[in-house]
């Protein structure tokens, strides 16, 4: 078992009280590791370093040349240590090591875009009354906390910490306490490449304790946040502490869109790739799957056939292709809408049970589960389930898809399959979500912003937006005629 650090002020250290929290693999329960929990005093002095880092600035006041040659120096060392990195991903997470790969090279682009767009030409000048010359500028927010679940522990960090270094800031980060592992290499890295002291910080700890406290606490000026809706909420209040900026990137419900006149093979796979990878634990998992009524019950044959066959085991082992649930408390919740779906009326057209023979027992595993015959007023329609659960529903034509899509309170992704091209762009420029895909699902690139409408969340990451997120913006005036202004007459 692995006994790690916390990453506070350029040095690994332990909780003040000894605390600590162990880690352990959904695929079979084997602790992987032991890590201190942060207490709040553990916390201020993570956020104190940061705050002294910045005042310093030591890492502000670098040329963005500087900061950028950084970055490319934590992309470089993820490269080299990529597999090894997935494979503790996969471990920690549950997910496939084909996943977890993914998540690495993305991961890797992520640090190597923002260290492009920190060096390319920003800013602006605008126009102003003669002799006055004014210039807008970008400056870091300050000291920022980062908080993420653990889905995507590793890209979900980087997906903050990359923008917000780039930008300047010194950070307070803090990882999911179910899955740390994967930052705590990345802070090695950190440490490794000599990245100044007090610049970025690593806390390990509970939401309603560290997390709270970033959230909360009256020496942060910024804080990001990937995570459910209902803690984005709280999340927000205790940010307005001192009116600190707030960006949330919360769940979703994302519909995905099936025309009578889709590649009907395609439109089946990427149904499947929308909601089993990652096993559903997937902010933008195509959890309602919407079909025109011309080819409905030949689509969920097609689906309920394919679904059957998907393997579901260890992520490690090379033949299976959807993983372990990340927690037995998530497995519950997931097992608990199965149990809310049937009482609510719907058919449960394929599993909707836990996964216990062959050694799966171990660990925590879900059946691919497909309900069918659902309307929209259903709990599992509407709430998040954040697991390899599908409901499906008819449509008659367009207004309807576009009615059904927009029927909840997110607003995160969502996707159509049509050949027509016409009709695909007409529906998804209605459907009110920030992510959205046509004839594909689930791509993405560093330079495209992420984020959600409605509920699942504020301002985006990734992309030029990412970056002026943790950005100030301050206008400058200049007088070029260095003269008494005039507007007294003594
Ligand atoms: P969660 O909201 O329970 O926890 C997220 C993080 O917040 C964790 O690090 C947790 O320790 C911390 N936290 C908990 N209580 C806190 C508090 N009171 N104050 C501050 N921090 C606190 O979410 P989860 O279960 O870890 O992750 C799943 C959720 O994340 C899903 O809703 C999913 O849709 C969402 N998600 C969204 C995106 C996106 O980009 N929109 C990406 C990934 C996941």
């Amino acid at each position: 078992m692995m006994n790690s650090k916390m990453y506070i002020n350029g040095k690994w250290v332990e909780s003040e009280n000894d605390h600590s929290i162990e880690v352990i693999n959904p695929a079979n329960k084997e602790k992987i590791a032991k890590v201190p929990r942060a207490t709040r005093k553990d916390t201020q002095r993570a956020i104190d370093a940061a705050r002294e880092a910045f005042e310093e600035g030591v890492w502000s006041e670098l040329s963005a040349h500087e900061r950028a040659e950084f970055l490319m120096k934590i992309a470089d060392k993820l490269t080299e240590k990529k597999d090894e990195l997935a494979a503790l991903e996969a471990m920690n997470n549950g997910k496939t090591k084909m996943e977890a790969d993914f998540d690495v090279s993305d991961s890797i682009d992520c640090f190597r875009y923002y260290a492009g767009l920190i060096t390319a030409p920003d800013g602006q000048t605008v126009p102003s009354h003669e002799p006055m010359q004014s210039i807008v500028v970008q400056e870091p927010m300050g000291v920022v906390g980062l908080i993420v679940p653990w889905n995507f522990p590793l890209l979900m960090g980087v997906w903050k910490i990359a923008p917000a270094l780039a930008a300047g800031n010194t950070i307070v980060f803090k990882p999911a306490e179910l899955t740390p592992m994967t930052a705590i290499e990345l802070f090695k890295i950190i440490d490794e490449i000599g990245l100044p002291k007090g610049v970025a910080n690593l806390v390990l700890g509970k939401g309603s304790e560290s997390g709270q406290m970033l959230a909360e606490s009256q020496d942060i000026d910024m804080v990001s946040f990937t995570g459910s809706t209902e803690i984005g909420r709280q999340v927000m209040k205790a940010a307005s502490s001192n009116i600190k900026k707030v960006s949330l990137e919360l769940g979703g419900k994302s519909p995905n869109i099936i025309f009578d006149d889709a590649d009907f093979e395609t439109a089946v796979d990427y149904a499947l790739f929308g909601i089993f990878y990652g096993a559903g634990q997937v902010c933008t998992a195509g959890s309602r799957i919407l079909v025109q009524e011309g080819i409905y019950n030949q689509f969920i044959d097609r689906l309920i056939e394919r679904a059957k066959h998907i393997r579901v085991g260890p992520g490690m082992d090379k033949n299976v292709e959807m993983g372990a649930i990340t927690s037995s408390k998530q497995l519950d919740s997931i097992l608990d809408y199965v149990e809310i779906g049937k009482k609510e009326g719907a058919t449960l057209a394929l599993g909707g049970k836990r996964l216990t023979e062959d050694g799966l027992e171990k660990g925590f595993f879900m059946e691919p589960t497909i309900f069918t015959d659902v309307h929209s007023d259903m709990r599992i329609v509407q709430e998040e389930i954040f697991g390899p659960v599908i409901t499906v529903q008819k449509f008659k034509n367009e207004a309807e898809a576009v009615k059904l899509a927009n029927d909840t309170d997110y607003g995160l992704a969502g996707a159509v399959f049509s050949q027509d091209g016409a009709k695909a762009m007409r529906v998804i420029k209605k459907v009110r979500a920030g992510i959205t895909w046509i004839n594909t699902y689930h791509s993405n690139h560093a330079g495209a912003p992420w984020g959600g409408y409605k509920q699942s969340g504020i301002g985006r990451g990734l992309g030029t937006q990412g970056l002026h997120e943790f950005q100030e913006v301050k206008q400058i005036n200049v007088n070029l005629a260095v003269e008494p202004v005039g507007w007294f007459s003594n």
